[in-house]
């Protein structure tokens, strides 16, 4: 769930909502001639151009592209007839394609591909297009121009998806300071720039502290407890970190969870979990004073824009509308979740007392034993469960549900350009005519980010003639050698899910304009595709196909599967309230008097303390370290998010479970119809209604955790 992030956060992103990145129409041959800025050509209906770009080329077609880009913006402020939608919105929508193509092309390498010349460039260009973005927002003329289209809309005979496409792009304008004086313009350009460079600090002292700092283990026995595969990777770490013979455990979530879980040293365990949790907190990549400036640079121009906070700014443009309503929804789940922990520390304390182990449960033990009480109480082992997750059939499973319920079918393809050969490339059809292409980026390496997540290379759109979208989804499993199969756990087929579901609500898009199409939703509604595609993994129907034993080759047993159908709300407590302590944390943080300046540390203290926080548990993401929330504007004042598109998912589940089956064809195609295809072509809230025949049921969701509902 909120373990997941969604497409590559770059400081071009901001960029990218205004600009997509399609066809573009020939003028000028020579900026045709960068790869970066070209149309895709290829088959397929065109490709990325992965194997011409060089490093060097990006930033001048970024240069480039943003030259091309003011020309087009002028000569439509520049029209001589009065403004139509026409000659204003549908051609601004239409402008800026090739800087749109090298910003988002950029943006994926810099994800996927990173070294130090790829770093030099992003610092160098985020400033930049940040400026850019301001220089776009504040044309006075182009505002103007749509203003006037904005205040003759009553009688301009627009169809629903114009006149949506004229709301947000009005809005997009209007929210960010396009109707301020020069003098506040001027002042949201310098915060707009000094964010850019904050955020750049931010991120950079966080990855400082998961690269340099590590626990170097000495002793074979000090690995007692880890599964075989754990040690192999941490003797792999010893030898990447030039201490062959040792075993190291790495300050990334992915190496620290499982040492966390597994290892029997409880000292080892504290001293892992808190450098893991102390990313970002002290000496020189200490992040402290650059929150208090972000904070205070965000209060300023959420003021200079007409909202009381950075939060109120932020969530105005969402479904939640207030912090108010989504502080609401967290707070309505947060005493049950709680009262789930106390239950589940008091389960591990039992244990604990009953191995003699003269403990008291603290923060570094949660995992420890909540794994000891999953097998003792459902007599699951993740060890045993991982042994049917073959990554391959994994995938395929999804291939299938997808056939199943949207009839879609993937033919992996050859010829087509990669950024790494590990890529692979799948077309995607229906009734043999092409929906799509999808990339996959499955294994870790260096330069490539933590974590999984779905990028979108081209947005479908039927505006200027049909483009079918190409979307990617990407994710860091460890590559085994030649001919063995990769295992996976049961939590990463599930994020294999979710992020495929992005890849589905990209894929399956059926929208004119590319601003309105795919995944480019409010975020409180884009994790909802997503977050519902999970479902389909425990169904018996993929498992009794899919999850085949790497060695027996036999499918999982049904005892197993039920092991895990019970076992599915197994430490609750813990993942929701580790979750919602971060996305309070966020809400109020922002929302909060900046006056003086906010320590951020001295915050996280007193508000935990105010709403009874377990003190067994720490936030996701410590303030120091969250990523999230103060690497750019990305999920900032929006961590909520997550549970609330968890709502509508929790709902929109039980519709299918209602009409008898997760495979229901009538309700996958009203939900294709009415929630995959429409992107942001109509509210969310009404496309929600138009699916489910009412709002949607908070209580879905409670029932979904497994917590009492209250009347
Ligand atoms: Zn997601």
């Amino acid at each position: 769930m909120q373990r997941r992030t969604f497409l590559a956060s770059s400081a071009a992103s901001a960029v990218l909502v205004m600009f997509r990145n399609q066809l573009a129409f020939a003028k000028d041959p020579d900026w045709m001639k960068n790869p970066l800025l070209a149309p895709f050509t290829g088959p397929y209906g065109g490709v990325p151009p992965w194997d011409k770009i060089k490093t060097a080329n990006i930033k001048p077609a970024l240069l480039l592209g943003m030259d091309l880009h003011r020309a087009e913006l002028k000569a439509i402020a520049e029209t001589k007839e009065p403004a139509t939608f026409a000659n204003t919105i549908a051609a601004y929508e239409d402008a800026g394609r090739p800087f749109g193509r090298a910003a988002n092309l950029m943006g994926t390498l810099a994800g996927t591909m990173s070294d130090k010349e790829m770093q030099a460039v992003e610092t160098e260009t985020a400033p930049m297009l940040a400026a850019y973005g301001d220089e776009v927002i504040q044309n006075e003329a182009l505002f103007a121009r749509i203003k006037a289209v904005w205040d003759g809309r009553a009688g301009a005979k627009l169809e629903p998806d114009q006149a949506r496409l004229l709301e947000t792009h009005y809005r997009s304008f209007a929210r960010r300071g396009a109707a301020l004086g020069k003098k506040e313009k001027e002042r949201v350009k310098q915060i707009n720039e000094k964010l850019a460079a904050l955020y750049t600090t931010f991120r950079q002292n966080t990855l400082a502290d998961e690269e340099a700092k590590m626990i170097v283990i000495d002793k074979e026995a000090d690995l007692a407890g880890l599964p075989d595969g754990l040690k192999s990777a941490a003797a792999a770490n010893g030898e990447a970190t030039k201490q062959k013979g040792k075993w190291v455990i790495r300050n990334t979530r992915s190496s620290v969870d499982p040492f966390l879980t597994y290892s029997t040293n409880r000292d080892l365990r504290k001293k892992v979990w808190q450098m893991f949790v102390g990313r970002g907190e002290a000496g020189k990549t200490a992040n402290q004073a650059t929150i208090t400036q972000i904070l205070s640079l965000r209060a300023e121009r959420a003021k200079l824009f007409g909202f009381a906070s950075h939060a109120h700014w932020i969530v105005d443009d969402n479904m939640a509308k207030t912090p108010d309503k989504a502080l609401a929804l967290m707070m309505k789940v947060w005493p049950a979740a709680i009262a789930r922990v106390k239950e589940e520390v008091a389960d591990m304390q039992k244990l604990a007392d009953g191995e003699k182990a003269g403990i008291k449960i603290e923060p570094f033990d949660y995992r420890f034993y909540a794994e000891k009480v999953r097998k003792a109480k459902y007599d699951l082992d993740q060890n045993e469960v991982k042994g049917y997750l073959q990554l391959e059939n994994i995938r395929e499973a999804m291939f299938w549900a997808a056939g199943q319920l949207y009839g879609l079918k993937f033919t992996q393809v050859k010829g087509v350009p990669v950024y790494h050969p590990d890529m692979r490339v799948y077309e995607v059809t229906r009734g043999g005519k092409r929906v799509g292409v999808w990339y996959f980026d499955p294994y870790a390496r260096d330069g490539k980010r933590s974590g999984a997540w779905m990028s979108e290379y081209r947005t479908q759109e039927s505006f200027k003639g049909v483009l079918t979208p190409i979307v990617s989804n990407n994710c860091n499993y460890v590559k085994g050698k030649a001919g063995e199969p990769v295992l996976i756990s049961w939590d990463d087929a599930e994020t294999l899910f979710h992020e495929f579901g992005h890849a589905l609500h990209g894929l399956l898009s059926n929208i004119r304009y590319p601003t309105l199409a795919g995944t480019n939703t409010l975020r409180d509604f884009v994790e909802f595709p997503s977050q519902i595609n999970e479902h389909w993994l425990s169904t018996p129907e993929v498992l009794n196909k899919f999850a085949i034993h790497y060695q027996t080759k036999k499918p999982i047993p049904k005892e197993l599967v039920e092991k895990i159908q019970k076992a599915k709300n197994f430490n609750q407590g813990f993942t929701t309230v580790e979750y919602l302590m971060s996305a309070i944390y966020d809400m109020r943080i922002h929302t909060a008097a900046v006056g003086k300046g906010i320590d951020p540390s001295e915050f996280e203290k007193s508000i935990f303390k105010e709403i009874g926080a377990p003190k067994e548990i720490v936030m996701r993401h410590r303030p120091t370290q969250f990523l999230h929330i103060f690497a750019d504007d990305g999920y900032s004042a929006g961590y909520y998010s997550y549970l609330w598109a968890d709502t509508l998912t929790a709902d929109a589940a039980e519709a299918f479970k209602e009409a008898g089956s997760l495979y229901d064809k009538a309700t996958a195609k009203k939900f294709e119809t009415m929630i995959l295809s429409i992107g942001n072509s109509i509210p969310p809230d009404e496309a929600f209604r138009k699916f489910r025949g009412r709002d949607v049921d908070t209580n879905a969701l409670m029932r979904d955790r497994g917590f009492p509902v209250a009347k």
